[in-house]
């Protein structure tokens, strides 16, 4: 059987991992970090917390058909408990405060409730949001009539391709808070909502709509080392500390560092979860970047010594508190104020039977936009200095939405750009791909190497970022490499 090697252990490159070692493949997993998961992870901390370093919400689970599929396959809902906030989030600005229920009919009765001069643009929203995702979904798996009468039957994605978030909302709505609050969590996936594609933004929020956000019971790890544990009970292997240097075209080999050792390893197919850019430097081979990059996120993580739901009573789960932003055109200039400045997201795993940390006491995550440049030129020390005002300038700023909450912090820290891209060592620091605007987003996928015969992609980089798509993005890799071996 052929030998598969896969460079990095992000959630695309393990779910590629278990779907081909379960097809018999014979699979490598290379991971430079000491666990796996990517992004996808959790890291302890003293007096009993496990702090989840990414997920807030992951969307589509038993609605999305792909996931759905993978998740069957491989187990993943035997296995692996997910737990369902009672809401989407909530925002809070300087003038409304708003809980987005997440199933459409609640978001109507909600936002028509909140807004009742625009129950028409509301209905027509959430039509087209559901159009278009149904109708992308399709794209894949077009019969002959659709190819044939694809402008009759498809006029939405030719209508939307080339439109902005911005420019779909203006065209529907006239109220400004209401645009605002249908987009409060654009940082989920971008930082701008005229640069946005509004095909991004219908995909991923009407599936948060139709199926929900998810958390994992015990974090995110307990995904990746599940997946990770389908790959070895298959026969594969699963490196950690195995930093990929070298991609020897000429020989199908990898070189690889482990404790300060240089490895070789043979492959006949390689199938890469890092970026494209970092692949093809690698091999030797000329890659010319031309997209932007996505941005970078900024996180501070706080252990609670109570449990916050006892102390503040039920509340939301994702909280989006935007300071200072009215509408669409301020959230745009908010990314570029100073970051503590920027609106922000709490998640309070309290809410949730997140399985964190022990009943008494509970986690929490603060996160907003953040960018490599926002840490320019600093040496260790300003470095250092910077992250720590930033730190209490948010816990400072999440005091006035929960009073006094400073009392019941354990222990609280901040990772930013740069931590990420130490850590996952992803161009920008991001954990996003390719940025997901207009120019961008809607294209082809490239799961397979047009540069090299027996190279694929998988995660971020293919699909885009977020949990669905990078795992989905491993079906794509498996279906296009097993035609392309049924081919040969
Ligand atoms: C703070 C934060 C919050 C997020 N919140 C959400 C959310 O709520 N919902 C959601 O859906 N998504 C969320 N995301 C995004 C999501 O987590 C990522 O888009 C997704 O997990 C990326 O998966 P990936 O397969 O691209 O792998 P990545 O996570 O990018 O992992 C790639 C792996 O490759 C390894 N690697 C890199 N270079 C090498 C090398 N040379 N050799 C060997 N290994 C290497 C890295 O160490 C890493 O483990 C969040 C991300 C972050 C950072």
């Amino acid at each position: 059987m052929k030998k598969i090697v896969v460079i990095g252990a992000g959630l695309g490159g393990l779910t590629a991992g278990a779907l081909l070692s379960k097809k018999g493949f014979q699979v490598t997993v290379l991971e430079q970090h000491n666990i796996v998961g990517g992004c996808a992870t959790t890291f302890k901390r003293k007096g009993g917390f496990v702090c989840e370093v990414g997920l807030h919400e992951m969307d589509g689970l038993y609605t999305d058909k792909v996931k759905n599929e993978i998740f069957k396959e491989l187990g993943v809902y035997e296995n692996i408990e997910f737990v369902k906030p009672n809401e989407f989030f909530r925002v809070k600005t300087d003038t409304v405060d708003f809980i987005m229920p997440d199933n459409i009919q609640g978001a109507k009765i909600s936002l028509k409730n909140k807004y009742p001069e625009c129950e028409k643009s509301i209905d027509n929203y959430f039509s087209l949001i559901q159009t278009i995702y149904f109708k992308l979904e399709k794209l894949s798996n077009m019969k002959w009539d659709d190819i044939v009468f694809f402008p009759l039957k498809y006029y939405e994605i030719i209508q939307y391709k080339n439109k902005s978030v911005r420019e779909v909302f203006d065209d529907i709505f006239k109220n400004e808070e209401l645009k605002l609050i249908l987009n409060a969590n654009i940082g989920y996936y971008h930082d701008n909502a005229d640069t946005l594609s509004f095909f991004l933004h219908a995909l991923a929020q009407y599936s948060y709509f139709n199926g929900g956000g998810w958390f994992i019971k015990g974090g995110s790890k307990k995904l990746s080392d599940y997946l990770a544990s389908v790959i070895r009970q298959n026969g594969g292997t699963v490196f950690t500390n195995a930093d990929v240097i070298k991609i020897d075209v000429r020989s199908k080999s990898v070189r690889y560092v482990k404790k300060h050792e240089e490895q070789i390893l043979e492959y006949d197919i390689l199938i890469s979860n890092i970026s494209p850019m970092q692949t093809y430097a690698m091999a030797n081979i000329e890659y010319e970047n031309k997209k932007e990059l996505g941005n970078s996120i900024l996180s501070v993580y706080l252990g609670f010594s109570k449990n916050l739901k006892d102390v503040y009573g039920e509340g939301a789960y994702s909280s989006f508190f935007l300071k200072n932003i009215q509408n669409i055109d301020d959230y745009n200039q908010s990314t570029k104020r100073d970051i503590q400045d920027r609106g922000f997201v709490f998640v309070d795993y309290s809410q949730i039977d997140a399985g964190l940390t022990s009943q008494e006491k509970s986690f929490g995550v603060m996160c907003t936009t953040d960018y490599l440049s926002d840490w320019d030129n600093l040496d260790t020390k300003q470095y250092l200095q910077k992250k720590e005002q930033i730190l209490h300038a948010f816990v400072a700023e999440l005091e006035l939405h929960y009073p006094n909450i400073k009392e019941y912090i354990e222990f609280a820290e901040a990772a930013t750009a740069k931590t990420m891209q130490r850590y996952l060592k992803t161009p920008n620091a991001t954990a996003y791909g390719f940025a997901p605007t207009v120019k961008q987003f809607f294209k082809i996928p490239k799961s397979k190497s047009k540069k090299l015969s027996n190279l694929y992609f998988v995660g971020q980089w293919v699909l885009g970022g977020g949990f669905s798509p990078a795992i989905n993005s491993a079906k794509l890799c498996c279906d296009t490499l097993l035609k392309d071996i049924k081919k040969a």
